[in-house]
């Protein structure tokens, strides 16, 4: 164990006092940052007075031993509530527990296990970070995402495999685009992006149209129902509780944290975590928030090859996404375990855990026709919301999307396949949030925007929790 100076965390050059943190990193990283007062001029330094809340003879104690004495147990012991167990809550209580081995974390999850919504109703691809604006929270996240995830799966043997992907321009408009994204994937920090004219794209997928493609040779997929499942145990074996059937009904804030009553009892935590997903908003709005940016569901449908027309896919194909939205458009996935997906598209969802097209909750729909942000998406995006509605009706015309793909596909070689709905944040104006959006508050944080991909980022993003809350504890 060693302890660092991390930096200056309030006070400016030429400030008399500063605030500087400083870090306790064991054999495994970071294992508590605390603040220290430092008066340059008096050239004195003390901890913030966090042995304050101790009892007296621990203070004292204290006072005559190490840094790490001083606060660790302070720090280190808290109690955390995470709201939801889909694969961001639970990476989350991963890398909270590998930051505060002391720390006791509650997951709360509704359902009767773990993963049950988006986390497993997905196209199951690790995505690289090729799309996401360079700078943003996603782009950043979704890169070193995808390598840690990839060694989560092969530390503790998930399947998955890095067999990379082939993104299709079917004309010059199109061609244009892809151009645009590849420089986005380079800045971005992708390796080996490569430009194909027709016959390279060939090689790689022999039955694939179009005029021009990207080969993306980090992407890959897995199987994200196991990365849950191997989550959950982690967590338990770390003597930390996932408490499954436990529904958060209400939030009440006191002094030094937070009671979340549940459909299983009440919970205590000091500290609350909200990844909620489809329903962070809610969640957000019982511990207090304003919700402004509201999650409105958009439905993902698949379809799923015959067998026999199988020999059509070999790996991923994707078309050039529409840069005004954050859907990525038909594509065909291999899934890890066998079988070619197309889909998934995006239509609007009456209900927000609607995985049918007749799924129709009250409350959900209540909700987003008194949304402000929906009416003004739908007037500003007429034809995406009513073309998406008709595919989703007309297997032919979701056929006819998937031949700009891959032409010799047809109607019959389409069997229906699963769905999945994606919590996409919107706001009062009806534009898409494109990022992550995480918002921290003294108690609490809530991630109130995690779509794709958000899954294969999730330890990244869990990383990025733990590392915003943990100095600021
Ligand atoms: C169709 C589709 C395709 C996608 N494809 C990909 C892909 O290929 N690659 C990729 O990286 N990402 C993909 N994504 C995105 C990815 O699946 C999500 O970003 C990710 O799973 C979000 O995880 P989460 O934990 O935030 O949400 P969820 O998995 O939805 O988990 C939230 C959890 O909170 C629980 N919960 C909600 N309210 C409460 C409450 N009041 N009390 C207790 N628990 C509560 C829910 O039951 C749920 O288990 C896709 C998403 C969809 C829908």
């Amino acid at each position: 164990m060693a302890v660092f100076p991390e930096g200056r965390g309030a006070g400016g050059e030429g400030e008399r006092v500063h605030v500087v943190r400083l870090g306790v990193y064991g054999e495994e990283g970071p294992l508590a940052v605390a603040p220290v007062h430092f008066d340059a001029d008096a050239g004195e330094a003390a901890l913030l007075p966090l042995h304050l809340h101790m009892p007296a003879r621990r203070a004292q104690a204290c006072q005559r031993q190490s840094a790490f004495a001083l606060f660790a147990p302070v720090v280190a012991d808290k109690r955390f509530l995470i709201i939801g167990g889909g694969i961001v809550g639970l990476a989350t209580a991963l890398k909270l527990a590998r930051r505060l081995p002391g720390a006791r974390i509650t997951v709360l999850e509704k359902e009767p296990g773990v993963g049950r919504h988006q986390s497993t109703h997905n196209s199951g691809v690790l995505h690289c970070g090729l799309y996401y604006k360079p700078g943003s929270l996603k782009a950043r996240l979704a890169v070193s995402g995808v390598q840690e995830m990839t060694a989560f799966c092969r530390e503790h043997s998930i399947p998955h495999e890095i067999c990379g992907k082939l993104v299709v321009a079917v004309d010059e408009d199109e061609v244009a685009r892809l151009h645009n994204l590849q420089e986005r994937g380079a800045k971005n920090g992708l390796l080996g992006l490569r430009w194909l004219n027709h016959g390279l794209m060939r090689e790689i997928e022999p039955h694939v149209g179009g005029v021009a493609a990207l080969h993306v040779p980090q992407e890959g997929i897995v199987d994200y129902a196991r990365v849950c499942a191997t989550m959950l145990e982690l967590i338990t074996l770390a003597g930390n509780r996932v408490v499954t059937s436990a529904r958060v009904t209400a939030l009440r804030e006191h002094a030094s944290g937070w009671v979340a009553e549940t459909t299983a009892g009440a919970f205590e935590g000091d500290f609350m975590v909200n990844c909620a997903g489809l329903h962070s908003d809610r969640v957000s709005e019982l511990a207090g928030e304003r919700r402004e940016v509201r999650i409105v569901p958009f439905r993902g449908e698949y379809y799923q090859l015959r067998k026999e027309r199988e020999f059509l896919v070999r790996h991923l194909i994707y078309p050039v996404p529409d840069p005004e939205f954050p859907f990525l458009g038909l594509h065909y996935t291999r899934m890890i375990h066998g079988g070619i997906e197309a889909g998934p598209n995006a239509v609007l969802a009456f209900a927000r855990e609607g995985y049918k097209k007749t799924d129709i909750r009250v409350a959900d729909l209540w909700d987003a026709l008194t949304f402000s942000g929906l009416w003004n998406f739908i007037r500003k995006h007429k034809h995406m919301t009513w073309m998406e509605v008709e595919r989703s009706f007309s297997k032919s015309l979701f056929c006819e999307s998937l031949q700009r793909l891959v032409p010799e596909i047809r109607e019959r070689d389409l069997e229906p396949g699963g769905a999945g709905v994606r919590a996409q944040a919107m706001s009062p104006d009806g534009t898409l949030v494109q990022d992550f959006c995480l918002v921290a508050r003294p108690k609490a944080l809530h991630v109130l925007n995690a779509p794709s991909p958000a899954a294969t980022a999730s330890l990244a993003i869990g990383e990025e929790i733990a590392g915003q809350i943990v100095p600021a504890l």
